[in-house]
């Protein structure tokens, strides 16, 4: 069962390898253990597992030998020292606010994160007594200026899903070590492959694996990344409240990191080359993505990012009814709001991901009724490009 140390080998290799244990059976591919409690040799060993005497498995909420697998490897490409697995991006997210902060702390985060969290942050977690406010992600002075006595987390997803804002995760760290304040970074759509955050300075990283972690859209989980202290108040109320990864989950998250480099390789490329292109049409009003030139800040993602994902948004000249007749004319791509995944996605936030927001915090947000948001996959990018084609298309004969 012995385990290697990989910190000294790239993102690539550490995602094929890093966090094996074969048993005795030798067996290449991981094994599933799916069970949910564990047997002891005698009352003695029993006591002394419970008792944390001897570490070793007992319940397959507090650990399970797959699930460990998928958090080492996952901590040893994100650079972090331990990994706790959830049941859910949104379990993650949850439980570090739950495990960390308290009756009258303050998060402060950034505008525009995920639906979910924000619901988090205003309607659960304020029932406890935590506060949230949010502003601009790139405004690092601002940042400083919002900290309050009590503000105890700053919470961010960069690049900002779907309009592509981008903050400098290294000056933001030293903001909130000189305030007192941990920074929590939500790297779903960079992941570990592209972006390293707590390599950056920060304390924590969350995400969901739903997401580019499986990349093929077949099961629901998360993690959160950092320091041995601070992943051990996770994990600590993990195995209490329970929303624990299942086995065979993490056993598809873990094979889903054996390619997880060279999928955000593919991904990055396929929407650069889709952003160029759609940058070139009339009908596009503004293209949203980090990886363009033309990015105000390109410069920052390129040296913070090792690659752009693929997450593109543009918003067509008009509104609703151009998106709308956009998204309807295309042909391939599935209209869906979910992102990550190999099929490639296609979404008209302003009445979906964003659908709740009134008029006005919508137009704050900068989410017009033109924006169209492609999260790209893997297909070949000329049958993609072929197909948004049929979008720009019927978005032209409407016109007439
Ligand atoms: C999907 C998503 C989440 C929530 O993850 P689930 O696995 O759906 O719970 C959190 N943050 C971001 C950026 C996401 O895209």
């Amino acid at each position: 069962m012995a385990e290697k140390d990989f910190s000294q080998y790239g993102v690539g290799t550490r995602g094929v390898r890093a966090g094996q244990r074969r048993t005795q059976e030798g067996e290449q591919s991981e094994p599933i253990f799916t069970t949910s409690s564990f047997v002891f040799d005698s009352a003695e060993q029993a006591a002394a597992r419970f008792s944390g005497e001897e570490p070793g498995n007992i319940y397959s909420r507090f650990t399970n030998p797959t699930v460990n697998t998928f958090e080492r490897r996952l901590a040893a490409l994100e650079g972090g020292e331990r990994c706790v697995a959830t049941a859910s991006g949104m379990a993650a997210i949850a439980a570090v606010c739950s495990s960390l902060l308290t009756h009258g702390d303050h998060i402060l985060s950034s505008n525009g994160i995920f639906g979910s969290t924000t619901v988090l942050f205003n309607k659960y977690l304020s029932r406890f007594g935590i506060e949230h406010s949010s502003i601009p992600l790139s405004d690092l002075d601002r940042w400083e200026s919002s900290i309050k006595s009590n503000t105890r987390m700053l919470f961010i997803e960069t690049p900002s899903n779907p309009l592509a804002e981008v903050v400098d995760i290294k000056q933001l760290s030293e903001i909130a070590r000189r305030k007192g304040c941990l920074l929590v970074v939500d790297n779903t759509v960079c992941t570990a492959a592209l972006q390293r955050p707590l390599e950056l300075g920060a304390d924590l990283v969350v995400v969901s694996a739903t997401k580019y972690l499986d990349g093929q859209g077949r099961c629901v989980g998360g993690a959160v990344i950092g320091s041995g202290e601070l992943i051990e108040e996770v994990y600590s109320y993990l195995r209490t409240a329970g929303p624990s990864m299942s086995p065979f989950n993490a056993w598809v998250f873990l094979k889903g990191l054996e390619t997880l480099r060279i999928r955000m390789q593919a991904h990055s490329a396929s929407a650069l080359t889709l952003a160029k292109w759609a940058q070139e049409n009339s009908a596009v009003k503004q293209v949203f993505y980090v990886g363009l030139d033309s990015h105000p800040q390109h410069a920052l993602a390129a040296q913070q990012q090792e690659g752009f994902s693929g997450l593109l948004a543009f918003e067509l000249n008009g509104g609703r009814d151009e998106a709308w007749r956009f998204i309807n004319g295309t042909e391939l791509v599935s209209i869906t709001a979910n992102l990550g995944d190999a099929k490639t996605t296609i979404t008209h936030p302003a009445t979906t991901t964003h659908g709740r927001l009134t008029d006005e915090e919508r137009d704050v947000a900068g989410i017009h009724q033109g924006l169209v948001r492609v999260a790209v996959g893997l297909e070949d990018v000329a049958d993609l490009q072929a197909d948004l084609q049929r979008g720009f298309d019927a978005v032209k004969k409407g016109k007439r």
